[in-house]
């Protein structure tokens, strides 16, 4: 089968699309169908890109930046005309279910406008200057050609919270989507084309993270990289940025708490964790994979949840009665699968789940049962390591002071999550979680995008996603003297 009447995608170079000889498949992880192919670009397609971008990025650094927002507003417009075929379009690539990819669809609507908005802002500074007869001011300047370099789990919305902001910040974009989810990426290159982006200011280069990813960030005129991706690869991809002085956003991935203190309300806590937990079958940067709770309510929770897991309908996104969708592939499926093998070799009691579904119409996808261990410590691998998969670890504590210390002791540091009654702890966990993004009485996901999106520690570099505060990443700050 094939989707959008194409066997094979095109890169989008120069407002072109360029066809590429090699190819892969992309497989709907639902049903184990190939999808289409998608192109495995070499070096020399990512210098043809960047020549583009460079070239576009002159002319569009020139057009005023609420000139530019316009093109934004009709990208967000388009969107949301798309929307129900792209969030089916999604769930065939990615898995997620329906309502799922319509909320990833409306985060990169939003995006789009909310970044059209800051067309008219990107405001600078004046300030008195030392001397007399002297104007003295700072102001945004686009950085010039910017790589960046996006994940499978959120196709379309990561690619807006990095691209919108680099655009109406001025500069030309080098995309390099997932592989995997390749669809939402030659999507959104239509609709910028449709919405009269011109040409070169985005271009997109499908492949591997071996050769196209490589050859972005050595490339000397790519001059920052915005990397959401595992933490191994970010790590080797600041260390080459790092040697060429190129700027360097990174988002790496978490090992998210929820703390259930003995005051929490019980079923709110039990629907936050189920939700943050099993959406997008626990393969969110910012899923809940730990659950710190209080040893007075533990027993309590424990069968709330259990009761809870059992309700979770598991199968193809596409069938709206489905809550749980499949995990992106085979090698996601045995990493999660390595890991329930660690956690019982480990002494953690497996309470529930830890098996691949392979019933029915389930054996040709990559399903998951949701799985939850109990007696676990804080220092086991299953507590420590990111599993990206339907997978919760619940570990008792006595206090609140412990839970903040079990929280802040994995080397991630992006999302965390308190349910408590009592005010005072509420203002205390949100002084002392360390982690970029907590939430009180709601689970760890869900985050807005006109908030800063990132983390503290292994999760990133302290430069975010979203927010006015991507704006930083894509600009450089010129301060501007004026002597009359
Ligand atoms: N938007 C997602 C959330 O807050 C997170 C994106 C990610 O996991 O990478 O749940």
């Amino acid at each position: 089968m094939t989707v959008l009447q194409m066997e094979k995608l095109s890169n989008f170079i120069n407002g072109e699309w360029v066809d590429v000889p090699r190819s892969t498949a992309v497989i709907n992880p639902a049903t184990g169908e190939e999808l289409l192919q998608v192109p495995l670009s070499s070096a020399e397609d990512v210098d043809k890109a960047v020549e583009a971008a460079k070239k576009a990025q002159k002319e569009w650094a020139l057009v005023p930046a609420p000139q530019r927002a316009e093109v934004l507003y009709r990208i967000g417009n388009l969107l949301k005309e798309h929307k129900e075929r792209l969030a089916r379009l999604l769930t065939m690539e990615n898995g997620k279910v329906l309502e799922e990819a319509r909320g990833e669809v409306q985060e990169g609507i939003d995006m789009a406008f909310y970044m059209a908005g800051e067309g008219r802002r990107l405001f600078g500074q004046t300030t008195p200057a030392e001397l007399k007869d002297k104007f003295a001011m700072s102001q945004r300047a686009p950085v010039g050609v910017v790589g960046i370099i996006t994940p499978w789990n959120f196709p379309i919305a990561i690619a807006t919270w990095k691209s919108f902001p680099a655009i109406v910040a001025g500069n030309a974009v080098v995309w390099k989507p997932a592989t995997e989810t390749p669809i939402m990426a030659y999507e959104l290159a239509k609709i910028c084309e449709e919405a009269g982006l011109p040409k070169g200011v985005l271009n997109v280069v499908f492949g591997t993270g071996s050769e196209v990813g490589n050859r972005m960030v050595e490339h000397e005129d790519i001059r920052v990289i915005s990397f959401t991706g595992s933490n191994e690869v970010g790590r080797n991809v600041a260390a080459a940025c790092g040697r060429q002085l190129k700027k360097v956003s990174l988002e790496m991935g978490g090992k998210n708490a929820v703390i259930v203190m003995d005051d929490a309300d019980l079923d709110l806590a039990v629907e936050g964790i189920i939700w943050s937990a099993f959406g997008t079958s626990g393969q969110r940067c910012t899923a809940c994979s730990r659950v710190i709770v209080h040893e007075a309510v533990k027993e309590k929770l424990q069968e709330k949840l259990l009761t809870a897991m059992e309700q979770l309908t598991i199968g193809n996104g596409l069938d709206e009665s489905n809550r749980v969708g499949p995990i992106i592939n085979k090698a996601g499926l045995e990493k999660i699968k390595k890991y329930i093998e660690i956690g019982k070799e480990e002494g953690a009691k497996l309470l529930a789940g830890g098996y691949e579904l392979t019933e029915g119409e389930l054996k040709n996808g990559f399903y998951f049962a949701p799985t939850l261990f109990t007696d676990v410590t804080p220092d086991m691998r299953i507590a420590q390591e990111e599993i990206f998969g339907p997978v919760i670890s619940l570990i008792s504590v006595k206090s609140f002071e412990e839970a903040i210390e079990v929280n802040n002791s994995v080397s991630y540091g992006l999302s965390s999550s308190i349910f408590t009654r009592d005010v005072n702890r509420v203002f205390k966990a949100q002084r002392d979680l360390d982690t970029g993004i907590v939430y009180v009485n709601a689970g760890t996901t869900g985050a807005e995008i006109h908030l800063p999106f990132g983390g503290t520690k292994g999760t990133g570099n302290g430069h975010r996603d979203s927010g006015v505060q991507a704006l930083d990443v894509f600009t450089e700050w010129k301060a501007v003297y004026v002597d009359f």
